[in-house]
């Protein structure tokens, strides 16, 4: 009924008080616990719900507390552990300035990369060190390539906004991006899709990026 009866993590529940977040939406009440479970998700959401809490404290309380094989050091390639992708740069900023009060002083370090903007100082961010990327999908298909960033460690991946990604012509990325985590080795990824509709090219998306998933409508 209250954030302060979900354990987080010490360091996640204190960053929710300083938000002043009490009590958790409708969407955050009922996807919180069943991504702490570790299971699939796909979630119908609209703007304003509370999805951004609702993907990210799973993510953040997952690294923060998991434990993970050592990620390669010192190469020119980062290798994050959770994926947040969005539609547009807009979002993916509001999204990133979410994450990052949410996982002020968890060690968990939250990096953002967007088309329409110099690659550079995204590189400089990027070669610091990435826990939890959020990115648009255009943009993260260019770091691919670049071999900048790798998706072979991703554990999270969370699809914001799904129903407007194809609507921008997003399809053919993601299941680029999809697929790079796919590639062996691939270790276990829990999946967490967010849409405010549900047409059958999303039905598809589900089926092939999620398993055994619960559906969720509040
Ligand atoms: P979102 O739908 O994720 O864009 O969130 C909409 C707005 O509600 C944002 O300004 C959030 O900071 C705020 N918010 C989300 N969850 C809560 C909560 N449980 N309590 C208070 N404010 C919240």
């Amino acid at each position: 009924n209250t954030f302060a009866e979900i354990d987080l993590g010490d360091a996640l529940n204190l960053n929710i008080r300083r938000c002043k977040y009490v009590k958790p939406t409708p969407v955050q009440r009922h996807a919180i616990p069943i991504a702490l479970a570790g299971r699939d998700l796909m979630a119908c959401a609209q703007t304003g719900s509370g999805k951004t809490a609702a993907f990210c404290f799973p993510i953040i309380s997952g690294i923060m507390r998991g434990h993970f094989p050592q990620r390669p050091r010192g190469v020119r390639t980062v290798f994050p552990l959770g994926l947040i992708l969005s539609p547009t740069r807009e979002l993916s900023m509001q999204i990133h300035e979410e994450a990052r009060k949410f996982s002020y002083q968890t060690g968990v370090r939250v990096v953002v990369a967007y088309g329409g903007a110099p690659i550079n100082q995204q590189l400089r961010e990027l070669e610091r060190g990435v826990d939890i990327l959020v990115a648009t999908p255009g943009r993260l298909v260019d770091l691919l390539e670049r071999a900048k960033v790798s998706l072979q460690m991703i554990r999270y991946l969370a699809l914001d906004e799904a129903d407007r990604m194809l609507d921008m012509g997003f399809e053919p990325q993601i299941r680029k991006i999809v697929e790079q985590m796919d590639m062996p080795p691939r270790g276990e990824r829990q999946t967490m899709l967010f849409s405010a509709t549900f047409p059958k090219e999303i039905q598809r998306m589900a089926s092939d990026f999620l398993s055994n998933y619960i559906f969720l409508t509040v």
